[in-house]
């Protein structure tokens, strides 16, 4: 074995070998991959090689897209068949929520360029005659389909081989029987791995390996969040229909996917096999996979089984006429939110992750293609947030992750509804007020372990949400909530924010070296800065308060604090400026609106009058009791307003206190579903949808943060490229008419008025005092002058939409100002 590559890569299943393959093909020769057993001897080998193309999340969408294009030119390329049957699939529905999703799926598919049709029960027919259409009493009635005619089923095993021989050919090796046993860093900063054939050395390390993932990631010192679940499959006897329709001419079946039912049914050598996302299997492996399970299946459970193969004989009522030959049932990789871990590990260098697959065979080729293109280039070239593994923080217990992964198997076919909030392993992180917030009714969601208001049930209003593509039960409250924040005054707990300080004499100069903004050099003056990417794209968004000569105060998005963490401490120079996450020791409320003002002047002595207290600084102050106050005159919701960051122990006094000085104002929560209204009417980008490595700050109108001329800083000379060649998008702000009751929420593809594509939404909503159906989004320039007239497709409608001045509730800043 060498002793020496570049990169190693541990794990041997489909996805460790399409890293190394894409590896390979980027160029990068000195490649190893090692294997503890034989190559697909994890979960690849029994894998039932569905490629489903449908995915909810633009990220995923676009690698499952990725994989099946390069898996029916691979076997040209590598001359090694890969048995991929392109039969299409066909997903069905049996009501108008799954429809909807269906729609809404198509608005992603749209912007990403995956080929599908929306069906009717009469096409349904065509394409599958031995379906039931059903008749609403026995069966229920499909109502419709979705149709990928590009996806279908692969073999994972011989996949995989073309994967290995692609590699191979361009100089990686392979070695199977070297299990990963010890890992150390040497002193110049490699990785040395011990194996049971002898020690390597590499400058890059990417753990690939499955079920494995908690023990591979212990051996690093990390806590990896996947934990494997049981997943079973039938494989049946030759069905005489089915082979009676092959025999006289029929095609091979399209995939079938009873969503409603929760399972899926295709052929498999004149029979069938039929997959079911059942309730109640287990999470497996939580402490390690035991030295005897190597290529091992678990006992099927026919009993966990039985709905789902009712189900599907009532649909396919000839399977009732098939025996059953074999249950698979293996380990399947999971992750609470059931996208993999694709990128870099946190808090060390030079490790990767490609785990947690539970949709491997698919996800393997775009997840080794995008993880490739991070370690050669530095980064990936799509946005990859929604699989950075730094999307999970420390919350992610081993008890968290065996409940969360248990109930994301359970759902994997649930309609996805884009206000969806699952209810197992809640709560766990909560703002110290959260028992205050419930007795007024709140709401609760839960991102990133954190339990956040997500709008508040007036008395006599349950409060619990109805789930919806459309307006809900929850539409009017929360208008209530965000037109009594622009009228009177609101609360906003933002506890959940992430916020480091930054001390040291080189504070200033290094975080000037990572944002295009300047940071600010007078003490109390607060600056939005964006990180970027070396592509110029948006990274992260920080607001930078100078809270004294020498000391930063950082605040970005909650649910980026590992995301961000790790940036920060990676890119720490080796002295002058210390960094310390301070998220969990401070809490934030916001209190905005007209009345903002009126409140805090009766809890500080600090004069807030717009000469003292200016838009866009921050003071230390007292607020009540509470000391060490950060005051900051800033809030994401365009009003007067101000936000307090404090000592996390005045939580519950603070609160208190806000709520009795503005009860003569009628002083009110307000949730993130109002703050999400607000936000949108002042055309405010949100890091994570709207501001994503995929657009740089011109694209995304934010140019008054970008300050060329300050110096040297990430991303500066991409930005100063596209200046020179022009700026391939520009954001907008937008209405819809004519909406009826769904508004855009985001991911919907825009359109000229001749139905060309010409971009794409990245949120929307309702703006419930400007009274408009509101989005965001990016279009090709010419589409981007106020009162262009544009279409988009919600929910398979075509919707007209005008472009909009951007900030359009109050453009001149004059309420926030005031
Ligand atoms: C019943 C069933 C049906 C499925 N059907 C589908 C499907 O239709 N479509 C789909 O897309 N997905 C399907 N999957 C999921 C799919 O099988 C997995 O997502 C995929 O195989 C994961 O591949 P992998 O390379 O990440 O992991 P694995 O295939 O598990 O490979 C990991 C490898 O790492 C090796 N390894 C671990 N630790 C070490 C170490 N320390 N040193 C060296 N080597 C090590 C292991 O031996 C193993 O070979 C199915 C899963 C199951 C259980």
């Amino acid at each position: 074995m060498k002793t020496h590559a570049r990169v190693v890569v541990i794990g041997g299943g489909v996805v460790g070998v399409s890293t190394l393959y894409h590896l390979a093909l980027k160029g990068w020769a000195d490649v190893v991959l090692l294997e503890r057993a034989e190559l697909t001897a994890g979960s690849t080998w029994h894998a039932a090689g569905l490629l489903p193309l449908f995915n909810m999340s633009y990220t995923v969408g676009q690698l499952h897209k990725y994989s099946v294009d390069l898996y029916k030119r691979l076997p040209a390329e590598t001359g090694q068949d890969v048995s991929f049957h392109v039969t299409g699939n066909l997903r069905l529905a049996t009501n108008r929520d799954r429809m909807d999703e269906y729609q809404k799926y198509c608005g992603t598919a749209n912007t990403i360029g995956v080929p599908f049709q929306v069906i009717s029960p009469r096409e349904v027919r065509e394409l599958w005659p031995l379906a039931e259409l059903g008749d609403g009493i026995d069966t229920t009635k499909i109502v419709g389909a979705l149709y990928h005619p590009d996806d279908g089923h692969i073999a994972p095993a011989d996949l995989t081989m073309a994967l290995r021989k692609g590699a191979r050919t361009r100089g990686a090796e392979i070695y199977e029987q070297t299990e990963v046993t010890a890992v150390k860093r040497t002193a110049s900063g490699e990785w040395h791995l011990t194996t049971n054939k002898g020690d390597i050395v590499a400058e890059h390390v990417v753990c690939a390996t499955g079920n494995y993932a908690r023990q591979t990631g212990r051996l690093f010192g990390i806590n990896v969040p996947s934990i494997p679940v049981e997943h079973q499959y039938i494989v049946y006897d030759e069905s005489p229909e089915l082979k009676a329709y092959r025999q006289n001419g029929g095609r091979e079946l399209a995939v079938l996917r009873e969503s409603d039912e929760s399972y899926y049914l295709r052929e498999e050598r004149m029979g069938w096999i039929l997959g079911p996302y059942e309730a109640g299997a287990p999470a497996r492996f939580a402490d390690g996979v035991p030295e005897w399970f190597g290529k091992n299946l678990f006992e099927g459970d026919l009993e966990r089984l039985l709905p789902h193969i009712e189900a599907a004989q009532r649909r396919v009522p000839s399977l009732a006429n098939c025996g059953i030959k074999d249950i698979v049932n293996g380990p399947i990789a999971y992750t609470p939110d059931g996208t993999p871990l694709v990128g870099p590990a946190w808090g060390v260098r030079n490790l990767w992750l490609n785990e947690g697959h539970s949709f491997g065979i698919t996800a393997a080729g775009g997840s080794g293609w995008q993880l490739a293109e991070w370690i050669v280039e530095g980064e990936p070239g799509i946005d990859m947030m929604a699989t950075d593994p730094r999307r999970y923080g420390p919350y992610t217990s081993k008890r968290y992750v065996v409940q969360k992964n248990e109930e994301t198997y359970r759902n994997v076919f649930v309609i996805h509804y884009p206000d969806e909030e699952r209810a197992d392993a809640r709560p766990a992180k909560t703002s110290p007020i959260y028992d205050k917030l419930k007795g007024m009714g709140a709401v609760f969601g839960q991102r990133y372990g954190w339990e956040r208001a997500n709008w508040f049930a007036p008395a006599g209003v349950e409060a619990k949400d109805q789930w919806s593509f459309r307006r809900s039960n929850y539409f009017e409250h929360v208008g209530n909530e965000a037109k009594h924040l622009r009228r009177h005054v609101g609360v906003i707990d933002l506890t959940p924010f992430t916020k480091h300080e930054v001390t040291g004499p080189g504070a200033e100069a290094w975080l000037d070296s990572l944002v295009a903004n300047k940071v600010p050099t007078k003490i109390g003056r607060i600056a939005l800065c964006h990180a970027l990417t070396r592509r110029g794209g948006i990274r992260s968004e920080f607001t930078i308060t100078k809270i004294a000569d020498n000391h930063y105060y950082a605040v970005s998005a909650g649910a980026a604090e590992r995301y961000d963490a790790d940036y920060l401490q990676q890119m720490l120079p080796a002295e002058g400026v210390t960094l310390r996450n301070i998220t969990n020791s401070r809490g934030v409320f916001v209190v905005a609106g007209p009345r903002a003002r009126d409140v805090l002047a009766k809890l500080t002595d600090t004069p807030l009058d717009n000469g003292a207290f200016p838009w866009l600084t921050g003071q230390v102050t007292e607020v009540g009791l509470a000391v060490d106050v950060y005051l900051l005159r800033v809030n994401f919701v365009g009003a007067l307003g101000w936000e307090l960051h404090f000592p996390i122990e005045y939580a519950h006094h603070l609160f208190d206190a806000i709520f009795a000085a503005g009860k003569e104002w009628g002083i009110a929560m307000a949730g993130m579903r109002a703050m999400e209204s607000l936000r949108l009417e002042k055309s405010y980008r949100m890091w994570g949808s709207d501001l994503s490595p995929d657009y740089t700050p011109y694209e995304a109108g934010l140019d008054r943060f970008v300050r060329l001329t300050k110096g040297d800083f990430i991303g500066k000379p991409a930005l100063e490229k596209q200046l020179k060649d022009g700026v391939p998008h520009r954001f907008i702000t937008f209405e819809v008419h004519d909406v009826g009751d769904a508004d855009p929420l985001g991911n919907e593809p825009l359109f000229d008025s001749r139905g060309n594509l010409i971009g794409r939404a990245t949120a929307g909503y309702y703006g419930h005092a400007l009274g408009k159906s509101l989005g965001l989004g990016y279009v090709t320039p010419e589409f981007a002058a106020v009162g262009t007239e544009l279409s988009i497709l919600v929910l398979g409608e075509r919707r007209r939409a005008t472009v909009l001045v951007d900030s359009p509730y109050d453009p001149e800043n004059k309420e926030l100002r005031a």
